[in-house]
This record gives structure tokens, C-alpha cells and sequence, in this order.
């Protein structure tokens, strides 16, 4: 059976996500700064929309380059709020567990899912699940992303390159060569500017040039391991797997309506972030031994209290542990009003999920 990988890319992620959350900006060039804090401007673009990048807009671009270029373009400039991006992120990446049999999160808006065994092995199947996430994803987050489809990591990455944005591009094992033989050699992924640069100078233009070019000459520039796992990844070649990380707790994190000390209006608050916290200590399929409160008041001080319990998979039955936490707090902080309250599970037990032989 062969193996069939997605890459799923969200896109222009911080920038969709504001789009999304302050709809008078949407259809401007919105671009999402760092801002060092050293003067007004200083800082750098971390993101921006395919609007702005039409400007010549880019990340890593210093804003003050970003506002020349923006000029009189009625374009929309704010700062990352990467605690919220994180909390979109993560919601998503639970839609896109559920999905693999294994799941690799790269970044905060890229994964990869191993869905050989669900599908066992057919394309179409693989298309029905890229279709469904993209659905998904649209109906609840309001979010496009790029899909590929392909035989390995290498292939799926390039592959949601392919198509962009709101893209889903297939390339199955016999497409693989003539999906990458015409890309630039700079294109092909893990390669960087240097070694590109190398490979340029030696006369190679395309990931065609690459796989048939005289290993020697190749290796004679870079060596045996690096020649050899280039024209390797120029036809298309990568066995890495899908590796799931596993996160030694998970937690989830919300904002009070008002800051309070009413520990029924707090504990509600608790209650809902538990059922949330719950599905996903469900999808990674894990026991806990220890619960959380986390606590953090109107001056941005956080505490945890914690408790150790008997192993177990489900939450919301133990959720009246933080209730007591919560009067500790309340307590022995007589003059603290929350702002923030989160539930933390950790001391975890995975129990691993059946792989395909093919994974190892
Ligand atoms: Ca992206």
C-alpha cells in the first residue's frame, strides 16, 4: 500500500485571522507588524495578506520599508496578537487531528497528516478528507488553507505550494517527476539560498537539471551525503514519517466577561473551558495524573495550584478539583480579582495509536 500524506497550509494566517475579526478591514492591504518599541516604526512585517503582498509587501520586510511601499494604498497596519492567533491555531489543528493517523504540527499554521491507513492507500479518499478539512475549517474559523496531497512529506509540502490561496493540489506516486521536474531547483523544499546558489553556479536551473545532473560534480561542490540526498529529493524520494510530538501537558486558557472573585461566575468559566480541554485530551488519546488551575488577576500575576488524582481520561468529572483550588485562591488572595482563568492537564500517559508498517 503507499503512503498518502497531506500538507495543510493556512492562508496568510495572522492576516485572515484580523480580516476575520475586524470585518471593516477586510478587502485592504493588512499587514501584521513586530514592533521592536525602539521608535514608532521600528520593527518588522510578520505577516501580510495577498493584498498587500501585490504591493510588494513581504515578512521579515522592515515596516518602515512596508509604509513607503503602502503609500496612499489605505492599508491596514497592526500589531501581532499572537496569543489569539495561537488559541484560532489550535482549534483548527484539533479539526486536522482528528483527520490522521498520525499528525505533525510544523508551525502555528502548518501540519502534516499521515492518512495512509484510513484511506488505505486511495487518492480519492485522500481528496474526500482534503475537502471535508477545508469545509471545516471555512465553516468554523472563517479560513482558507492550501491542501497537497502527495506520497511523502516532500511531495505533500510541495504540492500545497502548488495552488494558492484556497488551493488542493493531488499528486499521486506516477505524477511525482513531472509535477517537480519544471520548478526552479531553488523551489525544492529543505533546499536553502546557499546550496541553491551552488547548484545555479554549476549550471543547474531545475529540479530536472538536479536529478540528472553528474552526482560527482555535485558532490564534488557539496559533498557525498548532501549529492546524494538532493538528486534523492529531486525525483521525489523522502522517507521521513509524520512524527506526532507529544506535549508533555496541554491546557486551555479564557477571558473572564468582567474581571471578577465570584467564584460561580469563575467556575462557569472554568466548566466550559474543561468540556474543550476534555475533546482534546480525547483526539490525542491520553491519560492525565495531574489538574490545574491557573489563575491570572487584574495585574497580569499568574499562579497554578495543582492536584494529583488517579490516572484517568476524562476531565469534566474532575473538574470540582479546581473548584477547590479556586476557593484556595480566593482566599488566601483576598483583594485579587481574575481576569483570566485556565484548566492545565499534565503528567500524561499516551496510548499509542496503531501505524502502518510503512511508517517504520
Ligand atoms: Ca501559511
Amino acid at each position: 500500500m503507499n503512503r498518502i500524506i497531506l500538507h495543510v497550509d493556512l492562508d496568510s494566517f495572522y492576516a485572515s485571522v484580523e480580516e476575520f475579526r475586524k470585518p471593516g478591514i477586510k478587502g485592504k492591504p493588512i499587514i501584521i507588524c513586530i514592533y521592536s518599541g525602539r521608535t514608532k516604526d521600528s520593527g518588522a512585517v510578520s505577516s501580510a495578506n495577498y493584498k498587500a503582498r501585490d504591493l510588494g509587501i513581504r515578512s521579515g520586510m522592515p515596516i518602515i520599508f512596508a509604509k513607503r511601499l503602502a503609500k496612499k494604498k489605505r492599508a491596514i497596519f497592526l500589531p501581532a496578537d499572537r496569543p489569539y492567533y495561537q488559541s484560532v491555531s489550535q482549534r483548527i489543528m484539533d479539526i486536522l487531528e482528528k483527520e490522521a493517523d498520525a499528525f505533525q504540527q510544523v508551525s502555528v499554521d502548518e501540519a502534516y497528516l499521515d492518512v495512509s491507513e484510513t484511506t488505505g492507500g486511495d487518492w480519492e479518499k485522500a481528496i474526500k478528507i482534503a475537502k471535508s478539512i477545508k469545509k471545516k475549517i471555512k465553516e468554523r474559523e472563517k479560513l482558507t488553507c492550501s491542501v497537497g496531497i502527495g506520497p511523502n512529506k516532500l511531495v505533500a509540502k510541495m504540492a500545497s505550494k502548488n495552488m494558492k490561496p484556497d488551493g488542493l493540489t493531488l499528486v499521486k506516486t506516477p505524477e511525482v517527476r513531472n509535477f517537480l521536474n519544471p520548478l526552479e531547483v531553488s523551489k525544492l523544499h529543505g533546499i536553502g539560498r546557499v546550496t541553491s546558489f551552488i547548484l545555479e553556479e554549476l549550471g543547474i536551473k531545475t529540479i530536472k537539471d538536479l536529478a540528472e545532473f553528474k552526482v560527482a560534480s555535485i558532490e564534488e561542490k557539496l559533498g557525498k551525503n548532501k549529492a546524494k540526498m538532493l538528486q534523492e529529493r529531486a525525483i521525489g524520494i523522502d522517507n521521513s514519517t509524520v512524527e506526532e510530538q507529544e506535549a508533555k501537558q496541554i491546557s486551555r486558557i479564557g477571558t473572564l466577561k468582567k474581571d471578577s472573585r465570584d467564584i460561580d461566575e469563575i467556575f462557569k468559566k472554568i466548566k466550559e473551558l474543561a468540556k474543550d480541554l476534555e475533546k482534546r485530551i480525547e483526539s490525542r488519546k491520553v491519560s492525565f495524573r495531574t489538574i490545574s488551575l491557573i489563575t491570572i488577576d487584574t495585574t497580569l500575576d499568574i499562579q497554578t495550584r495543582s492536584e494529583t488524582i488517579e490516572q484517568t481520561q476524562k476531565l469534566v468529572p474532575m473538574i470540582s478539583i479546581t473548584k477547590e483550588l479556586l476557593k484556595d485562591f480566593l482566599e488566601e488572595n483576598k483583594y485579587k480579582q481574575l481576569r483570566r482563568v485556565g484548566v492545565r492537564v499534565s503528567n500524561l500517559i499516551y496510548r499509542k495509536k496503531q501505524r502502518t508498517l510503512g511508517d517504520f
